[in-house]
């Protein structure tokens, strides 16, 4: 069926940015506009005629994300000049005011399994080696002082032979956490991988978890899965689980799947949801599904709040200001006895927004204390507003004083890991692809991919864009 075309009088028109044909994935000029409830991305292409792209399912969510526009934390000497602008300047570009959240480094494109989505593309022509991920990592730290997050992706990580060599080299002050992206397959055989992998206390293992259709996902099944989810757990490794939310596939058991695995361990810290990704070898031309009818983090917040009867709801999620707030929306909850509780609806929102401004995520570094603080405030101050306060109280009364003990100093690293096992994140990633794209997101992307040429690509323009131009994989 044929779109109707932007109308200047019908749509509510946001801006005007560039984006991709999906057929021949020139970079046009495009709009981002409002329809029947909807956000979408158009353009026209010469050759392939009207494209259009659902970027949100919520044009009311949308209408918000301005409140969201903190003022960023610019990366330093930046070199190349905008000339036609990102992505065709970047590695990064001088259009870029925020510094990468999540520095993400392909250490190979060698995989020991073939999934049916895969965002990307494994070719065996590469492995990189410690020193060079030691001098990607030397490079960004030329931009920026520190780095939240470095993910190790690929290929699949955990079957690299220097591994443990490039996990040395990230562990240093500038860095912070070390995520392992994994398909489970060794971790399910390999005991003594798993034992030297636990001496490290700054990783934890972003683990493939999509539920009972698993298998049409991922290739390997919902038991297998849940058998290295187990096995890491066992050996105290912290797992973040990783879930490609496909519309219709595994929609229907988000949530109760998620609010499971929120409760299921100390060892699970958070639990992301990327939204599917028509992207890479495998992902691009996934089958049955429609990436103009796609599932947005919206719809995803939507079938969790239907399914779970609101014990996960939308009032829960605010979108992330450290990102483009279009990209990452998140929700926090605090783990005590077998029951979460949404932390951003029990605080005034002006000042939870205040507290969390231009953080990162997971950051429980932050004014923890000032947060909590006010939350149980919030809660005294307003007794009808809260149905249960006093429970409330009482398990806001437990965490504070497990992390700030009367008459007892714990240091701050202990304290940050008490806070992670006990207060969880739901992040809902929603990464670009050529049918969603839209440059004027890259120059807040807080997810950027490190080359081994020293070039910086935001990580939606590298799927997109840069990968097919990459040697490596030639
Ligand atoms: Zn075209
Ligand atoms: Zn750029």
């Amino acid at each position: 069926m044929p779109h109707q075309k932007i109308s200047e009088h019908e749509d509510k028109i946001y801006y005007r940015t560039k984006s991709l044909c999906p057929e021949c994935e020139t970079l046009l000029p495009a709009a981002v506009f409002a329809r029947q409830g909807g956000v979408f991305v158009g353009r026209e292409c010469p050759h392939h005629g009207y494209h259009e792209g659902l970027i949100c399912s919520d044009s009311g969510w949308y209408d918000r994300l301005p409140d969201f526009n903190v003022d960023p934390t610019p990366p330093k000497n930046l070199k190349n000049k905008i000339v036609n602008g990102c992505p065709d300047d970047c590695g990064l570009c001088q259009a870029h005011q925020q510094i990468a959240g999540t520095a993400t480094i392909e250490i190979s494109n060698e995989c020991n399994a073939s999934c049916p989505v895969c965002l990307a593309d494994n070719k065996k022509t590469f492995s990189l080696s410690a020193k060079e991920v030691h001098g990607m990592i030397e490079n960004l730290l030329t931009l920026q002082d520190t780095v939240g997050f470095v993910t190790l992706s690929g290929g699949e990580p955990t079957i690299h032979p220097e591994l443990f060599g490039i996990l040395d080299c990230l562990k240093r002050p500038e860095v912070g956490r070390v995520a392992i992206n994994s398909n489970g397959i060794r971790i399910c055989t390999d005991d003594a991988f798993l034992d030297r992998l636990a001496t490290y206390n700054n990783i934890y293992i972003t683990l493939h978890f999509d539920g009972t259709q698993a298998k049409l996902v991922r290739g390997v099944t919902h038991e297998f899965q849940m058998k290295a989810l187990t096995r890491l757990l066992k050996w105290g490794i912290p797992v973040v689980p990783s879930v490609v939310a496909v519309k219709g596939l595994n929609e229907p058991e988000l949530g109760e799947m998620v609010k499971n695995l929120l409760i299921m361990s100390p060892a699970i810290r958070t639990v992301m949801l990327t939204m599917m990704c028509y992207t890479g070898s495998h992902g691009s031309h996934y089958q049955g599904q429609s990436p103009v009818k796609r599932l947005t983090a919206l719809g995803a917040i939507e079938a969790m709040e239907l399914t779970t009867q609101g014990l996960i709801k939308k009032t829960d999620f605010l979108p992330l200001a450290f990102s483009n707030p279009a990209c990452v929306t998140l929700a926090y909850y605090l783990v005590d006895e077998g029951e979460i509780t949404a932390l951003y609806p029990l605080g005034d929102m002006n000042e939870v927004i205040k507290q969390t401004k231009n953080k990162n995520l997971g950051d429980l570094t932050f004014e923890l204390e000032t947060l909590f603080t006010h939350i149980i405030d919030h809660i005294y101050a307003h007794p009808k507003k809260f149905a249960d306060g006093e429970k409330l109280l009482q398990k806001f009364k437990r965490l504070m004083q497990t992390l700030f003990p009367d008459g007892k100093t714990i240091s701050n690293a202990e304290r940050i890991r008490l806070a992670e096992e006990r207060i969880k994140g739901i992040y809902l990633y929603q990464l670009m692809d050529k049918y969603n794209f839209d440059t004027s997101r890259l120059s807040k992307c807080v997810c950027q991919h490190l080359l081994p040429d020293n070039r910086i690509i935001p990580t939606c323009a590298y799927y997109s864009y840069y990968r097919k131009k990459d040697p490596r994989f030639n």
